[in-house]
């Protein structure tokens, strides 16, 4: 089929590959002329695993086009995608500025049926305004074309992005019209092969239900850190208390790791937009509001142990030390660091009076660019040059080549012998026995 994709950021371009992939006809749109030029010469502009080879070769194989002519991809399109950003407003609302400016352009080019695709995470209700938007275009030009919007939101993981595109866990379908349906399960066809994925619903479910996965794991990932906050006051183990309840199959292993808070592009902003959502319609969201609050105060809980640990010490508590950051995308496998912890841990360093030592295996562009030349920041070039000087190691992402240093080359490299993990990758037990202190999340030593 001939699909047009607006915007190629993470969602879009991936499933753009994605579905060129499995023979269909695709052209990304962005208004980023940059990436598009750097798309058309083969540079991908994010890290992706798998996404190189898959767009290249699609590319290669004339199946995926990149342009910044949204009329040419219009008019080429029997399924027009919106994915493009809904960063979140002042007021924590999604802000659809981005999609409806799509909706216009749609509006004012489309001169056949075709069916439109929300796959942008949006507010209840976004089909309609999406609808209207084109309606108004179509009625300025006086033209009269068929067409439907239909809520397909996004469920795949960064880091993990090309896998759970090519095979999701489920397809949602939101539409009115049992047309729009019979298309979009056409597209999809080629990822649902071994047993029916899709579940169809209506539009307004179709776009709740998004809000309502993420909240849900950020639910999660909020509750374990609180009961490893209180873990470290009783002078428990929260990796203890996380192995008893993953065993019980209504609680499952997935999302209960404690850490520095989650980070990213999605749940802040769909937790506060869901909240937003919730208290536009009369209805006062105390769980979500938690949730966020909990995980805003996590984001700041490695500090406050590297503070505790050094305001003991003699000297002028972490003024004027140097720490090793380990990990600066907000997980691994991506070099995202939208609302990353490491970006607020790091402020705070600096607030402080710290220097910073850092690497990340994937997010040093990104470093460079979110953060600029600073004179208490050096991006490194390996997980032990960041070791270099450096007074204590602090863990922020839980990458798999932080996973087993050898522990007495951290001992002999760290000024003060001391390691702070954010993400609970070692055993106390076996790094104390190194000769290093150890502080974890809810690891009942750190009072
Ligand atoms: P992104 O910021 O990586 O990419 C958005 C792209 O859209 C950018 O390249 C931007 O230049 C482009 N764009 C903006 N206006 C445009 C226009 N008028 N025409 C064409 N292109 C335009 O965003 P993302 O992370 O891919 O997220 C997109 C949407 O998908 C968001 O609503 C997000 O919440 C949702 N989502 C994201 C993820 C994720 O893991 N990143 C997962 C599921 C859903």
């Amino acid at each position: 089929m001939r699909v047009a994709m607006f915007g190629t950021g993470y969602v879009g371009l991936v499933t753009g590959a994605c579905l060129a992939e499995v023979g269909h006809d695709v052209v990304c749109v962005d208004i980023d002329q940059a990436k598009i030029d750097g798309l058309n010469r083969g540079v991908i502009p994010i890290y992706e695993p798998g996404l190189a080879p898959l767009v290249q070769a699609n590319h290669a194989a004339g199946r995926l086009a990149f342009t910044t002519e949204a009329a040419g991809a219009i008019a080429h399109a029997q399924v027009i995608f919106i994915a493009v950003g809904t960063p979140p407003d002042e007021d924590g609302s999604a802000d659809l500025q981005y999609v409806l400016a799509v909706a216009r352009t749609i509006g004012r080019h489309l001169d056949h049926p075709a069916v439109v695709v929300n796959k942008s995470t949006v507010p209840v209700g976004t089909a309609d305004k999406v609808r209207a938007v084109i309606a108004e275009e179509f009625s300025a030009r006086g033209a009269r074309v068929a067409f439907d919007v239909v809520s397909n939101p996004e469920f795949l993981k960064e880091g993990d992005a090309v896998a759970d595109c090519l095979r999701p866990d489920r397809i949602i379908i939101g539409a009115d019209d049992a047309r729009a349906v019979t298309v979009l399960r056409r597209l999809y066809a080629p990822f649902n092969r071994k047993r029916d994925r899709v579940v169809e619903m209506d539009v307004r479910s179709a776009e709740l239900t998004k809000y309502a996965a993420n909240a849900m794991l950020a639910t999660k990932i909020s509750f374990m850190n609180e009961i490893a906050n209180i873990a470290e006051r009783v002078g428990a183990d929260i990796e203890q208390v996380r192995q008893g309840i993953g065993s019980d199959p209504r609680i499952g292993w997935h999302f209960i790791y404690p850490g520095a808070g989650y980070g990213g592009s999605c749940f802040p902003k769909d937790v506060q937009a869901l909240a937003r959502t919730a208290a536009q319609h009369g209805h006062t969201p105390r769980l979500l509001e938690a949730v966020e609050a909990v995980n805003e105060a996590q984001k700041g809980h490695l500090f406050t142990l590297i503070q505790r640990h050094y305001d003991r010490g003699e000297d002028e508590g972490v003024r004027g030390k140097t720490f090793a950051v380990w990990g600066l995308a907000f997980k691994p496998n991506t070099d995202d660091m939208r609302a990353a912890p490491s970006r607020r841990l790091l402020a705070q360093l600096w607030e402080a009076g710290a220097r910073v030592r850092a690497y990340d295996p994937e997010a040093m562009g990104e470093a460079r660019r979110v953060f600029g030349e600073r004179k208490d920041l050096m991006l490194c070039e390996s997980a032990f040059e960041a070791l270099e000087g450096a007074d204590a190691l602090i863990v922020v992402t839980e990458w798999k080549q932080f996973r087993s240093p050898d522990f007495v080359r951290l001992r002999e490299a760290l000024g003060d012998a001391v390691v702070f993990d954010g993400r609970n990758l070692y055993d106390p037990q076996e790094i104390e026995a190194a000769g290093l202190a150890y502080y974890g999340i809810g690891r009942g030593r750190s009072l």
